[in-house]
């Protein structure tokens, strides 16, 4: 019976605000792509505030990215005009780490505890494996650390492990080993890694009732977007938060638990690789007894075309509650597909399609473009660089995975968590200042002898017997950390990091070095000091503290950067509950979607449906689809297949395109002033407007789609001719079967290397 909040109602169907204007204490509202789930939150969150039901304080809103909790925070401020401060909208990420600051001494860390990133793990978990020879058992840090954070997923420690695992198994016993020296590594750093910072925050709730207590008073609303993606932790997170707090011996406890709004779409579960349940969707009504479901069925998204597309795609997973999407937008353009002849040729054609969209009054701002693996990028990266598109990739880390820019990090860590042994290991020969492994080991094992850290034991170092030079090289450096610790109690973060830049010698060593790489790794370096700068303007009393875990949250997640104005490149993953008025979604070939590890895993395929299905819903207006019939991958071309899944959107709904590099294969070599013809009859008059002069007719049926040459027999000294680049004469055949390369040197159109098998080329 809301009043004060009736404009929030406005613009919301019945369902939406019978969700909005619930009040009991369990909500979960599950609904398709596009139907308007995060507006009801957004809504919810506001209608709260406004009618004086709860504090900002009281409200803890969880997003999937850093990205959408800061478009949420914005959206809540445009209804509310202001009076968010002091809400908490985050990631589960961020909520836990602001928790964990505040409480880290209850679980034996110290506040200043470092966040390791995936590389970060990996470095340790090398050493660890190299410790117990247990790369003979096929240990890898990479598939270590997968199945570590598998387990800390699930809530398993290495005892825990290790009491249910078959111990007469050297395998199993070296994993335990390998776990056990992980966390126990982890714990002398003060440092946690990213599936620890859910997983410890569970852990200090459950022991330590008072300290839950705290936040189960404090977070009256918990509302949680994207609930299909949670994994058993964060699930386990949201439990102990919603708790009925107990008392605390004054009080008895009367207060409830909080409400609990959920909302989520198992159509759209894309992380059980990443432990993601659906089954906390489907389980909801049995964990919060009394729950509320209401479901949310019209799209207010995207086009009748685009939604068919996608119920069509999604109702080949058999194991899933049907519901149809409807809209009311009308039907709007075709989804065009194109088939290129390379993943150039594939960027080439998006790249020309973004320019003509711009052309007529698309802003860049409004494109995205999508993709399976970020090795894609590269072939789309060179082409957009070339045509000058100006473009950001979302999600990309590639910054802060600089080797230059990780060394500054370690030095700021360094200073901020003198126990994080990976980061004084990292700077203490960077820039080379003479110690070498022999040294390092020395100062380590009397770190352990003494029961010190290593950054202690640089102090020691005139008493360690190292040569003079030595010596002095590591007092240098260790009165270096000195100075800017100082400077990090008093100081801005900015001055921190150019006196550990300059007084190190590491800026100056990029400086002066003759290798060309080292003067871009110097900017990049200037560029991390811009970054400080602009933390400060954003932050005025941010301390380094607050800095290094703002970035690595944000690193490793996505980024917050504003992107009007470019076009977006992103994975499918990342691009989960953004929407765009213009999408592409490239690459949709076997192998890349579903992703050739797919197969291996059980319900694979079906999770890489709904990553298809999350990438048409992204659509609002025009859906471009993009396949290459060869595509450079794991450092070999290879022949690439359609995707199975584009079988599966209706003929109708697609209007195919060709690239002019390829023919088809079953028509053979057709006249062009034919093709040209037919293409201009698809396109009616819109041909001319064509940036590409020969279009050619493609068939609807994508399977038609990959030449076969089958077995043509090519030697060097053979004269063949190509559609596209003319006559040539074969240098060279290498590689075998499908995978055979001519080497080729043309007449007019220089060497070339093409995939026998789909070339279009023939023996003269
Ligand atoms: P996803 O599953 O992709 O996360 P969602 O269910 O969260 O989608 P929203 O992003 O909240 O959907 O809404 C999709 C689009 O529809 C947004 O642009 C939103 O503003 C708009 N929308 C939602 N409900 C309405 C409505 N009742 N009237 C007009 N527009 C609406
Ligand atoms: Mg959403």
């Amino acid at each position: 019976g809301a009043t004060a909040s009736d404009h929030l109602l406005d613009g919301l169907n019945p369902q939406q605000r019978e969700a909005v204007e619930y009040r009991g204490k369990a909500l979960l509202i599950v609904a398709g792509a596009g139907s308007g789930k995060t507006r009801v939150l957004t809504h919810r969150i506001a209608s709260l505030i406004e009618n004086r039901e709860a504090w900002p304080s009281q409200i803890l809103a969880i997003t999937f990215t850093n990205k959408a909790a800061a478009e949420m925070r914005e959206r809540v401020e445009d209804l509310l005009g202001g009076r968010t401060e002091g809400m908490w909208i985050s990631t589960f990420h961020s909520a836990c780490v602001r928790i964990l600051r505040r409480e880290a001494e209850n679980v034996g860390f110290s506040k200043n505890f470092t966040i390791y990133d995936s590389s970060d793990s990996r470095v340790l978990l090398k050493r660890i494996i190299k410790r117990h020879d247990a790369d003979m058992f096929g240990f890898t840090p990479a598939n270590a650390s997968a199945r570590i954070s598998k387990l800390k997923n699930e809530l398993a420690d290495a005892d825990g492990y290790a009491r249910n695992a078959n111990m007469s198994d050297p395998n199993e016993v070296a994993f335990v080993e390998i776990f056990r020296d992980y966390q126990r590594e982890l714990q002398r750093a003060s440092a946690f890694d990213f599936d620890d910072l859910i997983a410890q925050t569970v852990y200090l709730f459950r022991a330590f009732p008072q300290v839950a207590a705290l936040y189960q008073k404090k977070f009256r609303y918990v509302l949680v977007d994207e609930y299909q993606d949670t994994n058993h932790a964060q699930y386990s997170l949201i439990r102990e938060l919603t708790r009925e707090p107990e008392g605390d011996g004054f009080l008895p406890g009367t207060l409830e638990g909080a409400s609990l709004t959920v909302v989520g779409d198992s159509d759209q579960s894309i992380y059980a690789f990443r432990g993601a349940d659906i089954r906390n969707i489907v389980e909801f009504e049995r964990d919060f007894t009394g729950a509320k479901v209401i479901l949310l069925e019209q799209n207010y998204r995207s086009t009748q075309n685009i939604l068919s597309a996608a119920n069509a795609v999604i109702s080949n997973n058999f194991d899933r509650k049907d519901k149809k999407l409807w809209t009311d937008i009308g039907d709007g353009d075709k989804i065009i597909g194109f088939t290129g002849y390379s993943g150039h040729d594939e960027a080439q054609f998006v790249a020309d399609e973004i320019e003509r969209l711009h052309r007529n009054g698309v802003a860049y701002g409004d494109v995205a473009v999508f993709y399976r693996t970020n090795a894609q990028t590269r072939a789309l990266e060179e082409i957009f660089v070339r045509s000058a598109l100006p473009y950001k990739i979302m999600g990309g880390t590639k910054f802060y995975e600089r080797a230059e820019i990780k060394d500054a990090f370690a030095y700021l860590t360094a200073v901020m968590n003198p126990a994080d042994e990976l980061a004084v290991r990292r700077i203490i020969n960077t820039p080379k200042r003479g110690l070498g492994p022999a040294t390092i080991t020395q100062l380590a094992s009397f770190a352990e002898n003494a029961e010190t850290t290593l950054r202690e034991s640089l102090r020691e170092a005139s008493t360690l017997g190292f040569g003079p030079k030595v010596t002095r090289a590591i007092s240098d450096l260790s009165a270096v950390l000195d100075e800017a610790v100082a400077l990090a109690d008093a100081g801005r973060v900015s001055e921190v990091l150019t006196t550990l830049m300059q007084k190190s010698g590491l800026i100056d060593s990029l400086r002066m070095s003759r290798d060309p790489q080292d003067e871009a790794r110097a900017e990049n370096i200037d560029e991390l000091v811009a970054v400080t700068k602009e933390f400060e303007r954003n932050n005025p009393d941010g301390t380094l503290l607050d800095f290094l875990t703002e970035v690595s949250l944000v690193a490793a997640a996505d980024d917050l950067d504003d992107a009007s104005g470019t076009v977006s490149l992103m994975t499918l993953h990342t691009a989960k509950g953004l929407e765009y008025d213009s999408v592409f979604l490239t690459g949709i070939e076997e192998d890349l979607l579903p992703h050739r590890m797919s197969a291996n895993e059980p319900g694979g395929p079906s999770e890489e449906r709904r990553l298809f299905y999350v990438g048409i819903t992204r659509a609002r207006k025009r859906l471009f689809l993009s396949l290459a019939m060869t595509r450079a991958q794991y450092g070999e071309t290879a022949v690439a297949m359609p995707s199975r899944y584009l079988q599966e959107i209706p003929a109708e709904l697609i209007e195919w395109r060709q690239s002019p590099g390829s023919v088809n294969s079953r028509g053979g070599t057709q006249s062009r002033a034919l093709n040209a013809n037919r293409w201009s009859q698809t396109r009616g008059t819109d041909a001319a407007a064509l940036p590409r002069a020969e279009k050619k007719e493609w068939p609807n049926k994508v399977t038609n789609s990959v030449r076969d040459n089958g077995d043509l027999e090519l030697a060097a000294g053979d004269r063949i001719r190509h559609t596209d680049f003319g006559e040539g004469r074969v240098q060279n055949v290498t590689g075998e079967g499908t995978k055979r390369v001519a080497h080729v040197q043309f007449d007019n159109a220089g060497a070339k290397k093409l995939l026998i098998k789909i070339a279009p080329i023939e023996k003269l």
